[in-house]
């Protein structure tokens, strides 16, 4: 894999995104997906791609336009563009491939747009990068191609114009490294360097999809030049908080924590997230003035009433002070092996002075899982559909 240097930007001046996150609490909106299903709309709106809601910021653009106003009308810092699924891995399932530039730059417009019919504190617009629907790590598609992908992707949203590159939804480590290698691929094309956010999606057994636990997510992540790593989607804030410690306690990075009104309850074959706004922002309360996160938000689930409460409650907060340098460390092996704990972030030596610091990300592809006996994999549960509709 491809290494990047720091400070390949090092003209870059701070942007004001970071500027902000330095400064106080930034709260990002709610769902995208739970609001358009709110909206019933047609088959016309998706011009025949039923399901494939990224079409609706060239269909319906007032639909989407109207759901980012509702969460900055209630105080959200940032909205995200609604472009989840705007790759061409996704758009070629709807015959959509051509149209990557097209509805990214689309999609930022309309954010952007919403974003500046606000007067008062500066809002944001975060560009929204998904997983896709394939896992590397099961071979669904080579790293070159999925590479290229979010290249494209990353590309036009910095053409468009976003503060922010918020890869999301990420539930396999390689998945997640290929789009910030891509992402940063893209900044060097364009000559812009952009805030990065990386966030990974812990499932209820508090490790990702592929067996991944926070502890080798972070210490993998951490090498890279991003500015803010974070957790959104799959489980509530509740199921995330042990998670959410961790990270403030071993990252040097900035921490973002979006997760779902709670873990979804099927009713009638429908997901239903029942965590109301005043639990979520009790719990945001928590990460932010115990832990010291300083990016809250909400996923799939979270509405502008959820928003407000979050606003209300954690906007004027004081963060936790958070004090760490680089750990030495290696990515643990622990939940894969299921065997003798690698020592992690957590429990190795701190005070290495940080030109020395070692950090392994532990390889995540499905050979070496297998060949360690990964649990997940040996049982089959190699499921690949990606429950996020943020
Ligand atoms: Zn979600």
């Amino acid at each position: 894999m491809r290494r990047y240097k720091r400070r390949i930007f090092c003209f870059e001046p701070m942007s004001d995104f970071l500027k902000t996150v330095a400064e106080r609490v930034v709260i990002y909106d709610g769902a995208m997906g739970t609001s358009i299903q709110k909206h019933n709309l047609s088959v016309d709106d998706y011009w025949d791609k039923e399901g494939y809601s990224e079409i609706l910021v060239l269909s319906r653009p007032d639909v989407i336009r109207g759901i980012h106003e509702s969460y900055l009308a209630v105080g959200a810092d940032v909205v995200e563009t609604n472009t989840f699924g705007a790759t061409s891995i996704v758009l070629g399932e709807y015959e959509l491939q051509d149209k990557v530039r097209e509805i990214n730059i689309a999609a930022v417009k309309l954010a952007r747009e919403a974003a500046n019919s606000f007067n008062g504190t500066k809002r944001f617009v975060a560009g929204s990068i998904g997983p896709t629907t394939k896992l590397p790590s099961l071979n669904h598609i080579s790293w070159d191609a999925m590479l290229a992908a979010y290249e494209e992707q990353a590309l036009a949203l910095i053409e468009g114009g976003v503060d922010v590159l918020l890869i999301e939804t990420s539930q396999d480590l390689l998945q997640t490294k290929c789009s910030i290698a891509a992402v940063f691929d893209a900044m060097r094309k364009a000559g812009k360097r952009l805030p990065v956010t990386a966030q990974v999606t812990l499932e209820a057994t508090g490790s990702m999809l592929l067996g991944t636990e926070i502890g080798a997510a972070q210490t993998a992540l951490e090498t890279y030049d991003i500015d803010i790593i974070g957790l959104n989607c799959a489980t509530g804030p509740r199921e995330m908080n042990d998670a959410v410690r961790f990270l403030c306690h071993n990252s040097t990075k900035h921490i973002s924590v979006l997760p779902n009104a709670g873990l979804p309850q099927n009713e009638g074959g429908r997901a239903v997230y029942k965590l109301t706004p005043e639990e979520l922002a009790d719990f945001h309360h928590r990460f932010v003035t115990e832990y010291g996160a300083r990016i809250v938000g909400g996923c799939c689930g979270t509405t502008p009433e959820h928003i407000k409460a979050v606003v209300e409650k954690v906007a004027n907060a004081t963060p936790a002070k958070r004090e760490v340098g680089p750990i030495a460390a290696a990515a643990s092996a622990s939940s894969l092996s299921g065997g003798t704990r690698i020592p992690t972030s957590s429990s190795t030596t701190s005070g290495t002075p940080p030109t020395a610091v070692a950090i392994i990300g532990f390889p995540c592809d499905i050979a070496s899982m297998m060949a360690l006996g990964v649990p997940s994999v040996s049982e089959g549960r190699t499921k690949t559909s990606m429950p996020c509709i943020n």
